[in-house]
């Protein structure tokens, strides 16, 4: 790393890839992603880190925006034979996507770290910022349902998000840590920005893997967060319906109270549908709020959000 400033984004898959996309659009290599590997599974005997792979897909360009996981324009035919061979093959890798993975998992097993294999694959794709998983431990997530317990992947993908959660647990190894990198460019980032990512199955793990929340906390960064939930809702998946289970009220209020409980937020990025939160989250949290459209339904909208973000993010300092 040199001596140009940094800007930190914690990010989880669909909603934090597209804001990550928008950043590195106006940041180039200031922007330093710390990505979630709470979901990262053995599917197929591969090591798949869904939301590292969605990033360094949005953000090379290659990624389907919309669909929001996955190459663009990919084909299935290896998960088509799969099912024809009477292989359960609900988890999907399309064909180009499944090269990332079985270089990944080649690379892991030869001994390389997760951090260095995507950063490998990252300059591969032409990325020229830095794009970190936040432990290269593993880290294995199991959600407790109503219909018994399940990997994160069953309950997500399979499931559909669709059983009532009573408890979530993340497995850790006992001598984790942050991955090279990551509290380094905590530390020293003028701005932390939370992206909309699920507070509870993305961003968490992030904040606890060990030293980063305390690298958080301890920046002289502006911390700023952009709402995952719009209208009361998760635009995508079950951001919403966990937050409320677990005691959270599920709106942009609740995630700004998240946050700042837990590291001191100076600033929440709220949708125009919610403006009426503005005046609670500013009073009864102190923490500045921005009101605009936070739907990156395309990547002309995502750069948008992230140049508001970012002058929002200055304007606290
Ligand atoms: P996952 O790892 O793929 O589940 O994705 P993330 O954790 O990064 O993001 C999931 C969250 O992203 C959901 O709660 C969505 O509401 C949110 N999200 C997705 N797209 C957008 C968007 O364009 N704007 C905003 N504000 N939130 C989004
Ligand atoms: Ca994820």
């Amino acid at each position: 790393m040199g001596e140009a400033a940094l800007i930190a984004l914690l990010s989880g898959g669909v909603g934090g890839s597209r804001l990550a996309a928008g950043l590195y659009e106006l940041l180039g290599e200031e922007l330093v992603v710390i990505v979630n590997t709470a979901d990262d599974e053995v599917v197929y005997g591969l090591h798949i880190s869904p939301d590292v792979d969605t990033v360094l897909y949005a953000l090379s360009g290659i990624g389907d925006w919309e669909r929001g996981w996955g190459i663009a324009g990919d084909t299935f035919r290896c998960n088509e034979a799969l099912g024809r061979l009477g292989r359960e093959n609900w988890f999907r890798i399309g064909d180009a996507d499944l090269a990332t993975n079985l270089l990944r998992t080649e690379l892991l097993s030869s001994g390389m770290r997760l951090s260095d294999v995507t950063e490998l694959i990252a300059r591969k794709l032409g990325i020229r910022c830095r794009v970190i998983p936040m432990t290269d431990s593993r880290v294995k997530t199991t959600v407790f349902t109503s219909e018994g317990p399940m990997s994160f992947q069953e309950y997500f993908v399979k499931r559909r998000a669709e059983p009532e959660v009573l408890r979530i647990t993340v497995e850790r190894s006992p001598d984790e840590e942050a991955a090279p990198g990551v509290i380094e460019a905590l530390s020293r980032s003028e701005a932390v920005i939370v992206a909309p990512s699920n507070p509870i199955l993305s961003v968490r793990p992030i904040l606890e893997t060990r030293g980063v929340l305390d690298a958080v906390r301890s920046s002289g960064a502006v911390k700023v967060a952009v709402s995952p939930i719009v209208g009361g809702r998760a635009l995508r998946g079950p951001a919403d319906k966990l937050m409320k289970a677990f005691g959270m009220e599920p709106s942009a209020y609740g995630v700004a109270k998240y946050y700042s409980e837990l590291f001191g937020l100076d600033g929440m990025v709220i949708d125009r549908v919610d403006a009426d939160l503005a005046r609670r989250i500013e009073s009864e949290l102190d923490v500045k709020v921005l009101v605009t459209d936070t739907l990156m339904t395309d990547r002309t909208r995502a750069v948008r959000l992230a140049s508001e973000v970012l002058r929002f993010a200055r304007s606290l300092r």
